[in-house]
């Protein structure tokens, strides 16, 4: 019994892992007028604004072998771009709009 739960473990935490997403994306996607999960469907988004910022990034000096030497973390710059983005309900065809913002290096 106890082989059982150890061989099942992972696939047990795989599924959760899979449940919880897809309960996030119901969850994210619920229309707040009709209160249907998952109703919201993306229609397009608008870029609001861009800013200038800066991500970490691990550089790693590696030796003739392929072994990490040498790791160090810099700031790189970057740029965080903010959408609305908007949805309309699949359903009663309310429309709402997230703040949604995305960094990325330059
Ligand atoms: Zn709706």
């Amino acid at each position: 019994m106890k082989d059982f739960i150890q061989q099942n473990l992972l696939g047990a935490l795989l599924i959760l892992a899979i449940l919880g997403y897809i309960a996030n994306y119901l969850y994210k996607r619920k229309c707040s007028e009709c209160k249907k999960f998952g109703a919201l469907k993306k229609t397009h988004r608008e870029l609001m604004h861009e800013k200038h910022s800066k991500v970490k990034e691990t550089i790693k000096t590696k030796d003739s072998k392929g072994n990490v030497v040498k790791s160090r973390e810099v700031m790189v710059p970057a740029t965080t771009k903010t959408y609305r983005v908007h949805y309309e309900c699949r359903f009663c065809k309310n429309k709402e709009s997230k703040i949604d913002s995305v960094t990325s290096k330059n």
